[in-house]
């Protein structure tokens, strides 16, 4: 495996590319914990882990490389927030467990960026905000609903959140037909596989060990005597605890396939953009941005001077099949080109786009993350993050070694922690897993449709929108 699987990997410091794997697993272990993929999820486990609890022995299994799934493609927005419908957090925890679920991940964004800082990897991070923009009397409507809600359940800071009227966004970035957008100042950009790499490399600095090109085929739990085991095609490893973090690749382990869907989420970017474009667009901060359409867009201004933005491409499989190294459909990247072009306008006509990749997320039946542990069985596990896992990975690693290690923290009680032994709810077989999954995307874009033709807020957006929890 060696074709950078994201402009990420091969923009890296040093030459770029995909970086040579550490060595793989020499035969069987025994450890107290196994972490079984070397995503953000895993990586922040075993670093938490290892931080405070020095005499755990950890042991971190890759299939690839560290950063070779989502955490190496993403859009590097370091949001705080998580997917899930609010009403979803207050029915598990009330209102008080809704807000301190709001505040642990809002508080993410900058313990991120401390760790970056203290462990000085080099990711480009810079805490700027993020501005969802309206183009239209609906989509303004939808963020003044979203304003109003947050005011209601006592969630709006009322800080630097803010509803930014026409002027004020043209202030910051030049987007024709803006006439407002929400900015929230909670959100990082960052170089996802530079934060992954760094990251890794921190790991095994705080003296956990990392093998890579090594695929976990199962994981069992403690039986009687036995511990759990992480069985792979070089050796197994028993541990005290095996923790799952394999995200949208969880579907292709034994007993995992209606666990989580993976949802491809497809990126491009554009070739960097002289003085005279930036000029024109004025995004001269390090926002992210997002359109606020149904089937919406998310864009980041990279350090090298280009423009990323990522949206939907052939959003799920059948079978929950998922495309590890495949190309990117031709109609995609015109797809995001031209959804670029049409929010710069002139400014952008004709710009070249330099790369092009896609990766999976893991998105579970409720379309809600979670975070879970069983001491009787010695299986954890994190995900479900939808696209919103940069922060909330960070959040779900610092929880877990909470769990792990029987601390009773405010960590441990947030209510995304599912009770002992608890499963988000199993997604349908197939053909009804497909169908459901298409079927949203399917509202949403002709929801999108509606909403251009009419200028009105369409039921058929809010229905998919209720079923996916946005
Ligand atoms: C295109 C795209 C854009 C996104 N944009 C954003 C964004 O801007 N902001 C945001 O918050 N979120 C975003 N996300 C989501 C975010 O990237 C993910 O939620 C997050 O990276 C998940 O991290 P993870 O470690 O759980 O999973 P992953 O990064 O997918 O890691 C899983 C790892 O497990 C390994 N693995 C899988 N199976 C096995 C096995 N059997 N044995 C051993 N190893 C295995 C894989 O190789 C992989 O390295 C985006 C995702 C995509 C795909």
């Amino acid at each position: 495996m060696s074709a950078p699987v994201s402009h990420w990997f091969s923009s890296l410091a040093g030459g770029g590319g995909m970086p040579a794997a550490r060595p793989p697993l020499d035969g069987d272990r025994r450890v107290d914990v196994c972490v079984v993929g070397g995503g953000y999820t895993g990586l922040w486990t075993a670093y938490e882990l290892r931080r405070t609890h020095p005499e755990l022995d950890v042991l971190v299994v890759e299939r690839e490389v560290c950063g070779f799934g989502a955490s190496g493609r993403n859009g590097g927005w370091v949001q705080g927030a998580l997917a899930g419908d609010p009403s979803t957090w207050t029915g598990r925890g009330g209102a008080e467990g809704a807000r301190r679920m709001r505040a642990a991940i809002r508080a993410t964004v900058g313990e991120i960026a401390a760790v970056a800082e203290a462990e000085g990897i080099a990711c480009d991070l810079l805490v700027s905000g993020t501005l969802t923009v309206a183009r239209s009397g609906v989509e303004l409507e939808r963020l003044r609903a979203l304003e109003r809600a947050a005011r209601r359940d006592g969630l709006w800071d009322g800080g630097e959140d803010a509803l930014l009227g026409r002027d004020e966004v043209a202030a910051r970035v030049r987007i024709p037909g803006a006439v407002g957008a929400l900015f929230d100042p909670a959100c990082a950009r960052v170089q996802p596989a530079a934060l992954a790499r760094g990251l890794a490399d921190a790991v095994e600095r705080a003296g956990a060990t990392i093998v890579e090109g090594t695929a976990v085929t199962a994981i069992e739990p403690i039986r009687g005597t036995v511990p759990a085991v992480a069985r792979t095609d070089r050796g197994d490893v028993h541990a005290r605890w095996v923790v799952r973090a394999t995200e949208g690749y969880t579907p292709e382990l034994p007993g995992e396939r209606r666990t989580l869907a993976p949802i491809t989420s497809s990126m491009i970017v554009t070739e960097p953009l002289g003085p005279e474009r930036w000029a024109q667009i004025g995004w001269s901060g390090a926002e992210t941005l997002l359109d606020a359409g149904p089937l919406y867009h998310y864009l980041q201004r990279t350090a090298d001077g280009r423009i990323a933005i990522g949206g939907r491409g052939v959003p799920y499989r059948y079978g929950s099949r998922t495309d590890r190294e495949g190309p990117v459909p031709a109609s995609t990247v015109a797809t995001l080109r031209d959804g670029l072009v049409r929010l710069f306008g002139p400014a952008l006509r004709g710009v070249a786009v330099d790369d092009a990749w896609h990766g999976v997320l893991g998105v579970a039946r409720d379309w809600t993350p979670f975070v879970t542990a069983d001491s009787t069985t010695g299986l954890a596990s994190a995900g479900g993050y939808v696209g919103e896992g940069v922060a909330a990975s960070n959040l779900a690693g610092r929880t877990l070694r909470d769990l792990l290690v029987g601390r009773r923290s405010e960590l441990a009680a947030l209510p995304w922690v599912l009770p002992p032994g608890g499963r988000p709810p199993r997604w349908e077989p197939e053909p009804l897993r497909w169908a459901g999954v298409r079927g949203v995307y399917g509202l949403l874009g002709l929801g999108q449709e509606i909403e251009r033709r009419t200028g009105r807020a369409s039921r058929v957006t809010a229905l998919a929108g209720r079923i996916s929890g946005h």
